[in-house]
């Protein structure tokens, strides 16, 4: 059974209709990716995925680790195992690493997160300890503030704050190398790959197709809301694909 799986999904912001019909599935203990253009529909997707507003799903379904929740509030759908990491990275400037990662847990927004987890007695899906071992360069600065990192190790700090939340079964990364120098990509592909290790399905948004098509098992390419392509890695590798991608 898919853990996650679109069906014939409708999204708009207003009267723009921007995914017309978007249908793909991901099985437990994938990586997944979802290529494409600049303005595509790729965020569009994973908002509409992850219950945020905009966009409005109109039609369609979104199913989840066996339920319906096309029409769940982001809150109910993040506490149900679907964690996020955004293009822009949300970080708390001035607070230290640590902070940050202590901290993501009580601010607005995961606030009925933490309170219903905390009600329920559940644990974040890593623990610090467990978070610096995946990202050593995160404890080697865990005392600096997150204003000041590099910009890879700022997107460490962000992937490690969304493994803090209970639960996490899905994680879903938005362009998570864009903007980085070579050796940081390898080292964030490498920690991807070890998430996935510890029971973690991925579902990772990318413009750099070489980057995404390594790490993942399978891809689909999305073109003005709709997709246009879907298969394993190498089928991809095969196609001749360039015109709806960055390459
Ligand atoms: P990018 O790489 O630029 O993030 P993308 O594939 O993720 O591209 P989306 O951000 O999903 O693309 O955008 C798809 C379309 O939806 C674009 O035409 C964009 O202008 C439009 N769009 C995105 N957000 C909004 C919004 N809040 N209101 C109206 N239109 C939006």
């Amino acid at each position: 059974m898919s853990l996650l799986e679109l069906e014939d999904v409708h999204s708009y912001y207003g009267a723009s209709h921007i995914l017309r019909g978007v249908s793909l599935e991901i099985g437990e203990g994938e990586i997944v990716t979802l290529l494409g253009r600049n303005g595509a529909g790729k965020t569009t997707t994973v908002r509409s995925i992850a219950g945020a507003d905009p966009p409005e799903v109109r039609s369609g379904t979104v199913r989840f680790d066996g339920a319906d929740v096309t029409d769940w509030p982001a809150d109910d759908i993040t506490m149900n195992g679907i964690g996020i990491v955004p293009e822009e990275r949300r970080l708390f400037a001035e607070l230290s690493v640590e902070e940050n990662l202590q901290l993501s847990r009580i601010t607005r927004g995961w606030w009925n997160t933490v309170r219903r987890s905390v009600r329920g007695g559940e644990e974040s899906t890593m623990g610090l300890e467990e978070l610096y071992e995946l990202f050593p360069r995160l404890e080697e600065r865990r005392e600096q503030k997150a204003g000041t990192l590099s910009g890879g190790e700022q997107q460490m700090l962000s992937i490690a704050r969304t493994l803090r939340l209970p639960d996490l079964k899905l994680l879903m990364l938005d362009e998570p190398t864009e903007g980085l120098a070579p050796q940081i990509v390898r080292s964030v592909s490498e920690a991807i790959e070890e998430i996935v290790d510890r029971g973690l399905t991925i579902l990772l948004i990318e413009q750099n197709v070489h980057e995404s098509l390594k790490l993942a098992d399978r891809g689909y390419v999305l073109d003005q809301g709709e997709i246009v392509y879907e298969g394993t890695v190498s089928q991809l590798k095969d196609e001749d694909l360039d015109e709806y991608l960055v390459v």
